[in-house]
Parts: C-alpha cells; sequence; structure tokens
C-alpha cells in the first residue's frame, strides 16, 4: 500500500484539505475577548453613522446662504460636544460650536476657527463657504442595516471598535479549534533531556506550537511516541477523542518503523493523499476520519514546517470560516543562484528583504530537508516550480510569506 504512492501537485492537495473542511461550532464571547477570533455573523450597523449631523471642526456654525468674504457675524451661543441647540439663527448670526456637537438645524456649514478673523463676540470670514463644509452629515458612513463585515472577517482592533460603536458587548465567533500535537520517533528526546547516541532532541512539537500560536491557537501537547504501533495506535486513539485536529510529525514514510500508514488504517481514516510532488516532504500525509483531520507531516523539520504551512494553516482557519487562510504569495528576485534541479516543486526557508523597490530573497542557509536553524533565519519559503533546471540570481520567483498573519482569500501556488 505505502509503496505505491500516487504524487499529486501541491496545488491539487491544497484543494483536497480545503474541500473536505467543514466548520467548527460557534460560541458567544464579550467584545474584549474577541480580538483575532472570527466572526461567526455578519456585522450589521445598527444605527446610521455619524447618528446625527454633527461639526467636524471647531468654529463657528453659521447658514451658508449668509457666508461671503469680509461678512460680519455675531456668536449667539455657545455648543459645546454632547450638546445641542434649537436656537433659529436669523441673518449673519452663528453658533461657537465644538467637534462632535450636533449641528443645530438652523446652521448647514462649520467656519473652522483657523479661517475666521475672530473679536470678542464677532469674527468676519476670510471666504465663502458651502452648505456642509466642516460637517459630518447622518450617515455619511454607513445607514443602519448595512452589512459593515461578512462573517469569516477576523476581528481586527478596527472591528473590535465597530462592533462598540454598534452596542455589541458580546458577539457570535467560531470555536477555536482543539488542536492536539504528537511527535513520533524513537530517537526523540524531550527538550530537557541530556543528549544520547543516536538520539535528537524534539524540535517539531515546539516548532509547530509556536506555528499554531502565529495562526491564533494554543495547541494541546502530547508527549512523545516511540515507533512502536500498539502505543502508538492507543495515543492517537486517545488524542483523536480529545482533539478537533490531530497534527502528529515523523513515521509517514515508507521506511521500516514508519507506522502513521498503519494508524490510519486501523482508525479507518479516508487518506486524501500520502504523495505530494513537492521538496522536502513529499511524504506528507492528510486523512480524515469522523469529520477531522488528521495532518501527518514528515519528520524533517523543515518537511514539518512547510507542510504545516501548506495544509494545517488553511484547514485551521478554514474551519473558523476565514476568508482569507492562505499565506500570501509575492514575486520576489531570487538573489542567489539556485543550481538544483527538482522534478517536484520545491519550497526553501528564505530571507525575505525590500531593497530599493524591490522584493529579493535567498535561501537561508543550510537547505536541506533536515535543517533547521535556517528555519529560524527564515521569514518566507521560496516557491520554485516543479523543472529540470535551476535557477540563477535575478530570475523571478514566488515566494510564500508564511510570516504573514492576515492572509489572503486564495492559494495563488503557480505550478
Ligand atoms: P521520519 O519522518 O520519522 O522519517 O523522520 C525524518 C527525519 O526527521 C529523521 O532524521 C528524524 O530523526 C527527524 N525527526 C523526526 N521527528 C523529529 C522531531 N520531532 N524533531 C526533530 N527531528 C525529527
Ligand atoms: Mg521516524
Amino acid at each position: 500500500m505505502t509503496l505505491n504512492r500516487q504524487p499529486i501537485s501541491v496545488f491539487d492537495a491544497v484543494s483536497k484539505v480545503v474541500e473536505n473542511v467543514s466548520h467548527i461550532d460557534v460560541e458567544t464571547v464579550k467584545l474584549e475577548d474577541s480580538y483575532n477570533r472570527y466572526l461567526a455573523e455578519d456585522l450589521t450597523a445598527t444605527h446610521n453613522v455619524p447618528l446625527f449631523t454633527r461639526s467636524a471642526m471647531d468654529g463657528f456654525a453659521i447658514r451658508s446662504q449668509d457666508s461671503a468674504k469680509g461678512a460680519e457675524f455675531k456668536v449667539v451661543e455657545e455648543v459645546p460636544a454632547g450638546s445641542m441647540s434649537d436656537y433659529e439663527l436669523k441673518e449673519y448670526e452663528a453658533f461657537r460650536i465644538m467637534t462632535g456637537a450636533e449641528l443645530p438645524k438652523s446652521a448647514d456649514t462649520v467656519v473652522m476657527f483657523e479661517q475666521a478673523n475672530v473679536t470678542e463676540d464677532t469674527f468676519t470670514l476670510r471666504k465663502t463657504f458651502e452648505p456642509y463644509d466642516n460637517v459630518a452629515i447622518e450617515g455619511e458612513e454607513c445607514e443602519k442595516g448595512e452589512v459593515i463585515l461578512h462573517k469569516g472577517s477576523q476581528i481586527n482592533p478596527g472591528t473590535v471598535a465597530t462592533l462598540a460603536t454598534f452596542g455589541y458587548a458580546e458577539v457570535k465567533v467560531y470555536r477555536v479549534p482543539v488542536v492536539g500535537v504528537l511527535s513520533t520517533g524513537s530517537e526523540l528526546l524531550e527538550v530537557s533531556d541530556e543528549l544520547e547516541r543516536g538520539k535528537i532532541r524534539n524540535s517539531n512539537t515546539p516548532m509547530i506550537m509556536a506555528q499554531l500560536e502565529r495562526i491564533g491557537v494554543h495547541a494541546k501537547r502530547y508527549n512523545l511516541e516511540e515507533d512502536n504501533l500498539e502505543t502508538l495506535l492507543e495515543k492517537i486513539e486517545k488524542m483523536f477523542n480529545e482533539v478537533d485536529a490531530v497534527i502528529t510529525t515523523g513515521g509517514v514514510s515508507v521506511g521500516d518503523y514508519d507506522l502513521l500508514p498503519k494508524v490510519y488504517d486501523k482508525l479507518g481514516a479516508e487518506v486524501l493523499f500520502n504523495k505530494v510532488a513537492m521538496r522536502p516532504g513529499s511524504v506528507t500525509t492528510v486523512a480524515r476520519a469522523q469529520g477531522k483531520f488528521l495532518f501527518g507531516l514528515s519528520g524533517n523539520p523543515s518537511a514539518c514546517y512547510s507542510g504545516f504551512e501548506l495544509f494545517a494553516r488553511p484547514a485551521i482557519l478554514l474551519m473558523q470560516g476565514s476568508t482569507r487562510a492562505f499565506a500570501p504569495f509575492i514575486n520576489a528576485k531570487l538573489g542567489e543562484d539556485f543550481k538544483k534541479a527538482n522534478p517536484f516543486t520545491r519550497f526553501i526557508r528564505a530571507e525575505i528583504d525590500f531593497i530599493d523597490g524591490t522584493v529579493i530573497s535567498k535561501p537561508a542557509g543550510f537547505n536541506k530537508s533536515n535543517a533547521v536553524t535556517s528555519i529560524a533565519k527564515s521569514n518566507g519559503v521560496i516557491v520554485l516550480p516543479g523543472g529540470t533546471r535551476g535557477f540563477e540570481a535575478g530570475d523571478e520567483v514566488q515566494v510564500m510569506m508564511t510570516d504573514v498573519t492576515s492572509g489572503v482569500s486564495h492559494f495563488q501556488v503557480k505550478q
């Protein structure tokens, strides 16, 4: 079974993940807890904004028909913010008005203090004024009933302000999925363990937890498992019952002790794909069981990193209804030669910089699939399409901006 894997393109693999996403349930949270969550209902204006026609400046409210260069006005009343007046202005009369105060019905324009020659109770104009100069008109920003943001929008600071404006003390959002992370491999040690011959420390679990944190998910961490079918199956079954999505690392390849394919089999999971035409991480596997995703990422740190960004990130965001679940792809100039040819799409941890108006990307150091330090130095991933030729400095390439958390609506990789 595992030896006969058919590779599918990166784009098709991402599409399969997207097609299989189902929305997670909805909960109501307080406004102050809503930041970074995803709206589960449209945000509708509960009133006009501005709610009433008001002065946009500190100055004098007058009738525009009285305005002319040199015209002299008498100040009859003062209207600070939060007050109002029903006084009927007569010819060449004015209110002294402050920003945010309701514009009295008999006035239609505001002269800024800086636009008037002011004496004690009077002022003269330096120019004429049109109706509604320096005035914010009722409903000019939005009208009652208007949909301001659609469900699936991420709540940013501006959304919080908008919710507050309309009196939403609570808001319906998608629940943050519980995502379990488990690293497998008999060679693995915990971070605090002393190194032993033939063993390495587990760097994947903490890395994925940080990648999850970056998209607003606090992961559920599981302790290491050895390459033993019985205990591994037991652990993943337990995990499966406790979480909304399972991420494992290691054991998806075709080695003698790569046991995840057997685990999927025993769980009765549907394997969406188990070979992707990409390097590193061609063995990356995504499966579904009982409406939950199982992401089987390669144990190689770099492969694990890009596998998460390509498949787990959008799936976890789409589960929450996100309309911008994908890391943006941008075009960049390659900063140095990359001669290694490859039949598969290649993902290279990269340093992206903006120099003299051009985006330059270059590999971030040692770049084999087991590299971990190059991930640390990177702030994006160069994506080279499959083909036999290498690439040269100056070639235009695509870069996946993994570090940009406000994503885009579509996966834009070039094949
Ligand atoms: P695997 O995917 O199990 O075949 O592992 C591929 C390579 O990644 C091996 O060299 C492993 O030792 C290494 N590896 C596996 N899991 C981890 C991990 N959690 N942290 C760091 N390296 C790992
Ligand atoms: Mg292994």
